[in-house]
């Protein structure tokens, strides 16, 4: 949608809020739809090419407004996940169908997802120790609990261990930045000789630092041999793998528990739409699940109907989904993927251009949008560069320590990013570049 039709769009869109409003009285208050009304009046999945604004508008007079508040945003919310899902090609124990024990749920951001999972699974595991050892207390065994990620996880994943109140070890990543099986399982070993729960594992697929991915086809097996769940963060990463060239990355999902990614990084979804699937409802449900008189409905105890309540840290929520309704239909799949493919072409172009330079160095493995690179020489010298680069305040890098090195981060991110774009940049850098040398050598 170009600035114009956005502009008569939104002018549209007060319009009918307004109207609304003005014939509010004529409205139910309470609904008149059954559980599960929604699913049946929208396709299975996401179309292919883009639908018209007219159309999607239509449709939330037709299908949403008749399940006004939360029948509507609940179940809006389980079909547009297994749309993403299948986008994804998820395997389809992590989508709710009309009959699965799994399922998705939009959390409010990647921190919160993968607070949840371990959560459950710390839920889980003291359960299963207490049903065989009755006399254990809880206090026992959170003592020993603990969890791994690699040491190129994202901070969010330390926190959830520190909110958990459960050791959460790092275990060493190799050369490409990627937790393998080896690594674990040495530390997996030692940590049980010592008398400690192993009971959960965060693999990342699309490190912050650098876009690494951990090796889940080796990692995935171990953790389910040992009994732990296995969470995926996928943050960034996670949306390319509506594109085929890219869905191999998310290989070893079957091993999983929980999967999430942030459609609202890279999918042209608003923040926020956090995108979260388990493969047992039933682990989320089991572990936070109450129900206080003034919270209770009709059809509460009848099976039919998802709560997402027991899904979530917060009880109330936002209709979300709406969000990933719209863009799903305005884009089509077709045009998410042309966007993904595009930003991954930038990259490499800004990769190219880099390489033509003697006085600069790759220093990971480009694969989407991120490209990690820095000037051949000291930290001091890329560090100088980075100050010069985000002073002159035309485009703004973030940088990353790999190992020992102080290493620049060109992500390519906008909506409206354009070749012209990355080939100012580059000419940009290489300049601030030649004037820090010559300053150097002066
Ligand atoms: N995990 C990874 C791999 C990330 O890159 C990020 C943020 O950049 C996060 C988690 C945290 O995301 P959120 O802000 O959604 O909690």
């Amino acid at each position: 949608m170009n600035s114009g039709e956005f502009r008569r769009r939104g002018k549209e869109m007060v319009d009918f809020v307004a109207d609304y409003l003005e014939g509010i009285e004529g409205r139910q208050v309470y609904p008149d739809v059954e559980p599960g009304y929604l699913r049946p009046l929208i396709p299975a999945s996401a179309p292919e090419e883009p639908d018209t604004f007219e159309d999607i508008l239509n449709d939330v007079e037709k299908i949403i407004m008749p399940g006004a508040a939360s029948p509507a945003c609940t179940e809006l919310e389980t079909v547009m996940m297994d749309w993403l899902g299948k986008m994804l090609k998820l395997p389809e124990a992590f989508l709710a169908g009309q009959v699965g024990e799994g399922g998705g749920v939009i959390q409010g951001s990647a921190s919160e997802a993968t607070l949840m999972a371990l959560l459950a699974a710390r839920t889980k595991v003291v359960r299963r120790l207490q049903a065989a050892s009755p006399g254990l207390t809880q206090g026992a065994i959170m003592e020993k609990l603990v969890a791994y990620s690699s040491d190129q996880a994202h901070s969010s994943v330390e926190r959830a261990g520190l909110i958990g109140g459960v050791k959460l070890k790092a275990i060493p990543s190799d050369g490409k930045f990627a937790m393998r099986a080896s690594a674990l399982q040495e530390v997996l070993e030692r940590d049980k000789a010592e008398g400690l729960i192993p009971f959960f594992v965060v693999a990342t697929l699309g490190t912050t630092s650098c876009c690494s991915f951990d090796n889940l086809l080796e990692v995935g097996p171990i953790c389910n041999k040992e009994d732990m769940w296995l969470h995926i963060d996928a943050a960034y990463a996670g949306s390319s793998f509506i594109c085929p060239e890219f869905r191999h990355l998310l290989n070893g999902v079957e091993f999983a528990d929980s999967f999430n990614f942030n459609p609202h990084k890279w999918l042209l979804v608003n923040f926020d739409c956090s995108a979260m699937w388990v493969k047992k409802r039933t682990d989320l449900i089991g572990a936070f699940k109450l129900d206080p008189v003034y919270l209770k409905h009709s059809h509460m105890d009848s099976g039919l109907i998802t709560d997402y309540r027991h899904w979530q840290l917060p009880l109330g929520r936002r209709f979300r989904s709406l969000k990933m309704w719209f863009v799903f239909r305005m884009y089509g799949v077709k045009g998410l993927q042309a966007y993904i493919r595009k930003h991954v072409r930038l990259a490499h172009e800004f990769e190219r251009l880099v390489r033509q330079d003697p006085r600069f160095e790759i220093c990971a493995e480009v694969t989407l949008g991120l490209v990690c690179f820095r000037l051949k020489g000291s930290n001091k010298l890329n560090e100088d560069l980075l100050e010069r680069i985000n002073s002159a305040k035309k485009i703004h890098l973030v940088p990353c320590h790999l190992r020992d090195k102080f290493v620049l981060r060109f992500a390519i991110c906008s909506r409206t990013v354009e070749l012209t774009h990355v080939q100012w940049s580059w000419e940009h850098i290489s300049q601030l570049t030649t004037d820090l040398l010559r300053a150097e050598r002066d």
